[in-house]
């Protein structure tokens, strides 16, 4: 199986390789094929890529916002013509099966574009009087965005980076991971078939200090991150050297809370995406499942039988529902956890192991009577792996949901309105869910508190973080001088 894309980077509208840089290449987790061989950008290549997307940013900002809107629009019905091959190459870039990249990848980017194509020519600013005189505020773009990617969800991160930028008149210089290279050129290569000018979202290749390049350059004006805590600490901090805006969506151990009245169907089945869905492999999962103690026992066998049931296998056959861990290392990670919740006590209820030698697969893993203490419910595992913990009431609930570094999201599970609401409000995360879990449709912000970000995007809100105010006091009479 091959995915070779023309070239490694997408600059200024061509294709272009320097072998002078690293080689790496992009491995099928499913069987450990290399699908594509490319290079990380050298130097050269970094400055070619900011240098086209300063020289292209200029006019693109200067253009009635309806028509960049039309582009994007384009680009967007693009992306959804050709799902399927899309979705073939997310599906050998990341391991995830077909079943999801059809219905979760190039679709949910397509969505994003389609929203920020329509946002583009609603954004206006405010007059504001002052008696006499009065001002009035513009809307700029920011200039040269970079956004970095992690291997989770590659074209929907870049994406959820690239339209909001290009929709208010920025430039992108786009660094997926190095494990995912691939669609994000193709996205390049659509976004120009759309229409876009050529510089305005490039695509480089690299590791990490191809990234810490990008944003330590002064052209540019913004870094969107998606990745880890670790790497969002160093970007953030480097962003804030420059003092650059800055969006970090990074890790989290998201609670997800099962009162004694839910409907206990829903809440096993959102537990299960909330744990399993892309191999565990996303920042917002519900990784604490913390149970009401009445419903424990009948929450643990329905879940049992149901996850014994998850079809794992070929990702590339539309029957599979979980396919393999992205890398080796993630897989070694993952299984390290496992013998930890072993080690420190925790009941394992299902799973537990690797499945086959080929391949980077994993059970789905339920872990029950796991302890706040212990390792896999403190620490971000990014795999198949739940971690049931009991609890006896609201407010012992809400402090031990709270007590982690992390605050990206959380879920409540209740037929009690009141509770729900309550709840929800004392919760310390970015994203909630009530009787429901890991929706994320653009039309919502996404983000993180705490230490899992700063930022949003999605919804109304990502105009904040891609554009400013620049604010204009029009003076209507005489200068009032007191010399
Ligand atoms: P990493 O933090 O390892 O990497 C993220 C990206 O940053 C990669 O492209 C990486 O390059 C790059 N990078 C690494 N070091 C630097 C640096 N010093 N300067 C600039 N860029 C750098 O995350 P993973 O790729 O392992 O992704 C998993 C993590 O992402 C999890 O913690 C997950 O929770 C989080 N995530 C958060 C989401 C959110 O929206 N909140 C969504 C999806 C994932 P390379 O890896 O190529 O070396």
């Amino acid at each position: 199986m091959r995915a070779q894309p023309k070239a490694s980077h997408f600059i200024g509208g061509q294709w272009v390789e320097d072998p002078a840089g690293a080689g790496f290449d992009s491995i099928y987790p499913a069987t450990g094929e290399v699908v594509a061989r490319l290079h990380a950008a050298t130097p050269a290549v970094i400055d070619r890529a900011l240098a086209a997307a300063a020289e292209a940013q200029k006019d693109w900002a200067a253009r009635p916002p309806v028509e960049r809107g039309r582009i994007l629009r384009r680009a967007a019905d693009i992306l959804r013509a050709r799902n399927r091959d899309l979705s073939v190459l997310e599906t050998l870039d990341t391991g995830k099966p077909l079943q999801e990249t059809l219905v979760a990848d190039a679709a949910s980017g397509a969505d994003a574009l389609e929203y920020f194509a329509g946002f583009a020519a609603t954004v206006t600013g405010q007059t504001i009087p002052l008696g006499r005189d009065m001002a009035y505020t513009l809307r700029e773009a920011l200039g040269v965005c970079v956004g970095i990617g992690a291997w989770n969800y590659p074209m929907q991160i870049a994406c959820w980076k690239a339209a909001p930028a290009l929709a208010f008149g920025n430039a992108m210089v786009f660094k997926p991971s190095e494990m995912t290279p691939l669609s994000a050129l193709a996205l390049g290569e659509i976004l120009q078939e759309a229409g876009l000018p050529d510089g305005l979202f490039n695509v480089v290749q690299g590791m990490g200090d191809v990234g810490a390049a990008l944003v330590t350059d002064p052209r540019v004006a913004k870094v969107s991150l998606t990745g880890s805590v670790p790497t969002g600490r160093k970007v953030y901090a480097s962003a804030a050297e420059g003092i650059k805006a800055a969006t970090m969506e990074l890790g989290g151990k998201s609670p997800l809370i099962l009162f004694e009245d839910a409907d206990l169907d829903n809440a096993v089945g959102a537990a299960m995406l909330a744990n399993f869905y892309s191999a565990g492999q996303i920042c917002s999962n519900g990784t604490r499942v913390f149970v009401h103690r009445a419903v424990k026992d009948a929450f643990l066998e329905k879940l049992a039988s149901r996850a014994g049931r998850i079809v794992l296998g070929d990702p590339l056959d539309e029957g599979t529902q979980m396919g393999p861990l992205v890398s080796d290392g993630q897989m070694r990670k993952v299984l390290d956890y496992i013998a930890q919740g072993k080690a420190e006590g925790a009941r394992l209820v299902c799973g537990g192991a690797r499945v086959g030698e080929l391949g980077c697969f994993v059970q789905p893993t339920v872990f029950a009577d796991v302890r706040d203490d212990m390792v896999i419910a403190r620490e971000e595992i990014f795999g198949p792996v739940m971690a049931v913990l009991d609890f006896d009431d609201e407010d012992e609930v809400i402090a031990r949901a709270n007590a982690t570094e992390y605050g990206l999201a959380a879920g409540v599970f209740t037929r009690d309105i009141s509770r729900a609401h309550r709840v929800v409000g004392r919760l310390e995360a970015g994203t909630c869910w009530i009787n429901a879990y890991n929706l994320t449709p653009v039309e919502m912000p996404f983000g993180g508190v705490k230490a899992s970000g700063v930022g949003r995007e999605n919804g109304h809100a990502a105009l904040e973080h891609y554009t400013r105010i620049k604010s204009v006091y029009l003076g209507l009479g005489d200068v009032d001088a007191p010399y």
